[in-house]
């Protein structure tokens, strides 16, 4: 007979205090292991937009028991619309199609970091901040200023997109960054465009593409956060972004929302986003484990690197309670997390050029086949289960179990 020793309380590393960094921290913690989690901002914060929940990420935000806070603190979202500046619907999903209690949610991206954060400090999970960790010897972190940090067993990489320590310990893994990005803020909902719960998208060609994403009420009022895609090339530091011209392009685009666009230019609050394609063979480089962007960050197109980094998170925390030992574990967590990992990263890069690219055909192909495409069944479902984050690949989903929620024990 065959005795399983599962592994005992390990000394974990996380690095990052993100979105992937903070829920892997708690569910370890949770679980027994002795976590420190090491951050390079002295005053963690939360960077980026707006972002959209899937039922997915709302599963492992339920199992920390943040869910109704998440939902609360955000805007429920039934489905995805995407129009050409014509009018020519080419999106139109609806997760009530997947089942009829489903949802997202649009959540600004400081009230996602707050309710980790707060759910990280009642861990016993230790934060160490001000710490840029550049290295890993052997067993040991090793910030840019030579200090080290150790030993530990297990080195959780979750340090984003353009993360160091990938770069330093998978030297050949792919990670180019995509030739478009995009400009974001958040502005008041003033012409009532997110009333009816759809994140929107307006197009022109696949040049010109504005994204407009409920995220709930803020001192009373109804909130967007908008984003407006644009070339590498205009979005570089030293570029000055032309407000009066955006205005001007973006109301030609969506005349409906000339009162939020005119507003978000008089505020003129705008941030930058690149985003990489990252392709990783191996998750792991000896005791480091890579997770969220740091191992699979994508364009934020079909709108699943925050979602796919708590399911990250998820899997690791249970595949460590699982396996005998470390090795296994890295086996169980890769074979659960590539093939939907895969399937997303390479349907965003297939879809990303419909949308942000010079290549003009493509949007004549886009207009023409993905609305009639929204309206015939398998397709449709198809479509829509990649929108809600719960497929496994180009042939298989989970299904949502009967409250309409991601069952996390199907992975
Ligand atoms: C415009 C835009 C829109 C998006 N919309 C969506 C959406 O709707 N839905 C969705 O699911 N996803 C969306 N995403 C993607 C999502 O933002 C990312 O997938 C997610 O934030 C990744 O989380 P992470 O924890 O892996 O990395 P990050 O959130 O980038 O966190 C990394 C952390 O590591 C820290 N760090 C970095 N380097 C070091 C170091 N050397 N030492 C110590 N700490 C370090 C950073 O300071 C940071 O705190 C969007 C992205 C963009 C750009």
């Amino acid at each position: 007979m065959t005795v399983t020793r599962f592994l005992g309380p390990l000394d974990i590393a996380v690095v990052g205090c993100g979105v992937a960094g903070q829920a892997a921290a708690t569910l370890l913690a949770d679980t027994g292991h002795r976590v420190t989690i090491y951050e390079r901002f002295t005053q963690p914060q939360p960077v980026g937009a707006g972002l959209l929940l899937q039922p997915t990420g709302l599963a492992v935000l339920r199992q920390l028991g943040l869910a109704d806070a998440a939902i609360a603190g955000g805007a429920r979202i039934a489905g995805l619309e995407a129009r050409t500046h014509r009018g020519r619907s080419i999106l139109d999903l609806r997760y009530a199609d997947l089942h009829p209690l489903a949802f997202a949610v649009g959540i600004p991206r400081a009230t996602l970091f707050d309710l980790l954060h707060a759910r990280l400090g009642k861990s016993t999970a230790k934060l160490v901040t001000g710490a840029e960790i550049v290295d890993v010897d052997q067993t040991h972190l090793v910030e840019e200023n030579g200090a080290r940090h150790g030993p530990f067993d297990l080195i959780v990489a979750a340090d984003g997109a353009h993360s160091a320590l990938r770069s330093r310990l998978i030297p050949h893994a792919r990670a180019p960054i995509y030739p478009w990005g995009c400009m974001w803020t958040t502005a008041p909902d003033l012409a009532g465009i997110g009333a009816a719960g759809l994140l929107r998208q307006r197009v022109r060609g696949t040049t010109l593409m504005m994204g407009l994403l409920p995220i709930g009420p803020r001192h009373g009022q109804d909130e967007v956060t908008i984003y407006w895609s644009m070339p590498m090339r205009a979005l570089g530091r030293s570029k000055t972004i032309d407000l009066a011209a955006w205005r001007r392009a973006a109301t030609a685009l969506w005349p409906e929302a000339a009162p939020i666009i005119d507003h978000a230019a008089a505020a003129g609050d705008f941030a930058r986003a690149t985003y990489r394609h990252v392709a990783l063979t191996h998750w792991n480089a000896g005791p480091v484990l890579f997770i969220g962007d740091a191992a699979h960050g994508t364009s934020p197109q079909l709108g699943q690197g925050a979602n796919l980094g708590l399911m990250d998170a998820w899997v690791l925390a249970e595949t460590l309670a699982e396996a005998p030992d470390l090795l296994s574990a890295f086996l169980r967590f890769e074979r659960c997390r590539v093939p939907p990992v895969r399937y997303y990263r390479n349907a965003s890069h297939l879809l990303t050029p419909f949308f942000q690219s010079r290549l003009a055909p493509l949007g004549w192909l886009r207009d023409a086949v993905m609305g009639p495409a929204c309206h015939v069944p398998g397709l449709r479902t198809m479509m829509g289960s990649t929108l809600a984050g719960t497929r496994r690949g180009w042939l298989s989903t989970t299904k949502l179990g009967d409250d309409g929620c991601f069952p996390l024990d199907a992975f």
